[in-house]
């Protein structure tokens, strides 16, 4: 079967959740036997957004083949079999570069490079390449019509629809329907504008996702078809959701597969969505509940962690409990008692980061829940500080640290290994102090081999397993020897032994940290290992603590 193309844009405002609406089309169409992949065109002109601050831009989503990409190919990856990488995230520097370098190489014999046609045929080309043999490719612009920036993404998919024929290209437009309490009606006028904006370049919608906290009546629906110029049953309401896991099952009620399949001429089995109802059936109807405090630096911006919680929320699903999270700013911790802010959790989770702010706070939070038997897991930064607080608190070596924090520490427990090997035995590129930011980080999925009967391998089930990466600094093997004596343990390492993966104590109910970032890999239908095995033992602590 030939690909088709769905096109996803957005109007009036961001956050509408046009990543979760991409996702949730693919989940639709999957359940009806297609094969979907996907790409998120972003219009800002960094390379990608690994240098960016998650702050402003939200989490780092990173891939087997060690993309740093947007947050929104972890919806994608969460709600399809789809499995990305580079070339499912392009942004206008991305593009921009790889013409730019083709202009000095001399590819353009000397011709005039311009945004039409050569901006929009890079882009074109990106769109093709990354299509492979799905079924169906959604492919998603960022940002919202009418930006200026995204102009050669938008004329790229007009264009595209000449180049594969109508008939295997879809234009689906998210846009917003308000309820005015004043009013006490929704208004359609934003949806209208926005549509407006699109056809003045040369798109027509041909579906229309309308976000609003209602259904839509019959005769908004026709209003919303008429202003617009598409058929009534392709006004669509996108109500919002309790749990982002109901968004695929709503969007099949309200026909939209059906919509999609029909206007792309192409026929399919009957959906078999048992599995999302299931799914979402548990969410609502939690037995338990536990507690979790995640202690981090972003904690202002859900945005920021969005796989974590979305992990953590899986691990829940598994043990049948909703996971109720308290976002814990670690520099809050560092100049009070921690049995205050930390009394309640019935987990604590220190999660990946950068940068000295706050890692006093977080050493802290991990020697507290060394001391008080708490349920801990460290990830990435998480893992280097308990890595830290053990070196300190419990070898007596003063002082110890990340050379991230501390340069002239006496004890680098964590330090850049500045040459080491990949697991195919190739020399990887060095890393030093002075190396340009990014430039030098560990990225994407590495196989780490795990220690029998360690948590980490009673929760895998299997002594190899495969994770994802994105970081500089690494264990420092010198200081092995001194703190698995003193009870450290050393569960996951890379197949040479050398690079750690996973430390583990005994005589704690359950404490792991790990190297890589687990949360990449978790799925609501198949919760990731580490994650229910954490909210298990959170489970466990807190049943141990009522009952005490
Ligand atoms: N800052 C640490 C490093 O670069 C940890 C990174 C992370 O948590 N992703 O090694």
């Amino acid at each position: 079967m030939k690909t088709k193309f769905i096109f996803v844009t957005g109007g009036v405002l961001s956050s509408l959740g046009k990543g979760l609406a991409s996702a949730a089309i693919g989940a639709i169409l999957e359940s009806r036997g297609l094969s979907v992949t996907f790409q998120k065109l972003d219009p800002y002109i960094n390379v990608d957004p690994g240098t960016m601050n998650p702050f402003q831009h939200g989490e780092v989503f990173v891939t087997d083949d060690g993309a740093e990409t947007d947050l929104d190919l972890g919806h994608y990856e969460r709600f399809s079999h789809a499995r990305l990488g580079k070339k499912n995230n392009f942004t206008t520097g991305k593009i921009y570069h790889s013409v730019i370098m083709k202009e000095r190489r001399g590819d353009y014999l000397g011709g005039t490079v311009q945004v039409i046609p050569h901006i929009t045929d890079e882009i074109k080309n990106s769109i093709m390449l990354m299509a492979n043999s799905a079924d169906v490719a959604i492919i998603e612009i960022g940002g919202t019509i009418g930006d200026i920036e995204a102009l050669p993404f938008q004329e790229a998919i007009r264009q595209f629809k000449w180049d594969v024929g109508k008939e295997n290209v879809l234009y689906i437009h998210l846009s917003f329907v308000p309820y005015i309490k004043t009013a006490g009606e929704v208004k359609t006028k934003p949806t209208q504008h926005s549509v407006k904006e699109l056809r003045s370049i040369g798109i027509q919608p041909d579906i229309i996702l309308c976000r609003t906290d209602q259904f839509l009546s019959n005769k908004i629906k026709a209003k919303i078809a008429l202003f617009c110029n598409v058929a009534v049953d392709n006004v669509i309401t996108a109500k919002d959701v309790e749990t982002i896991y109901e968004v695929p099952l709503l969007l099949h009620q309200e026909h939209l597969d059906d919509r999609i399949l029909d206007s792309l001429h192409m026929w399919t089995r009957a959906p078999r969505l048992d599995a999302w109802e299931e799914l979402v059936r548990r969410i609502k109807n939690p037995r338990h509940s536990v507690r979790i405090a995640v202690v981090g630096k972003y904690v202002d911006l859900k945005e920021s962690y969005k796989s974590l919680n979305e992990a953590l929320v899986h691990g829940g699903i598994e043990n049948e409990s909703e996971v109720l999270l308290d976002f814990v700013d670690s520099e809050a911790l560092e100049g009070s008692d921690c049995n205050d802010i930390l009394g309640n959790a019935d987990g604590i989770l220190v999660p990946g980061g950068f940068g000295l702010r706050g890692i006093e706070g977080k050493i802290k939070a991990v020697r507290f829940a060394r001391e008080q038997k708490v349920p801990f897991f460290g990830i990435c930064l998480g893992m280097q500080v308990a890595v830290i607080e053990f070196a300190r608190n419990v070898v007596g070596m003063n002082g110890a640290n990340s050379v991230e924090f501390d340069e002239h520490t006496d004890f680098a427990v964590i330090y850049l290994m500045t040459e080491w090997y990949d697991h195919q035995k190739r020399k990887v590129e060095k890393r030093d102090v002075s190396s340009e930011k990014g430039g030098s980080m560990r990225l994407g999925a590495y196989p780490c081999l795990l220690r029998e009967g360690s948590f980490a391998c009673n929760a895998y089930s299997k002594k190899e397993i495969s994770e994802r990466h994105r970081h500089r600094y690494e264990f420092n093997n010198d200081f092995r020897p001194a703190l698995e004596e003193k009870g450290l343990i050393i569960s996951g390492t890379s197949p040479d032994g050398e690079l750690v993966e996973i430390i583990e104590i005994a005589d704690h109910p359950w404490f792991l940290g790990c190297q890589f970032h687990p949360e990449f890999k978790s799925r609501p239908m198949d919760p990731h290992p580490l994650f229910r095995d954490f909210i298990k033992g959170a489970l466990k602590y807190k049943t141990r603590k009522e009952t005490a």
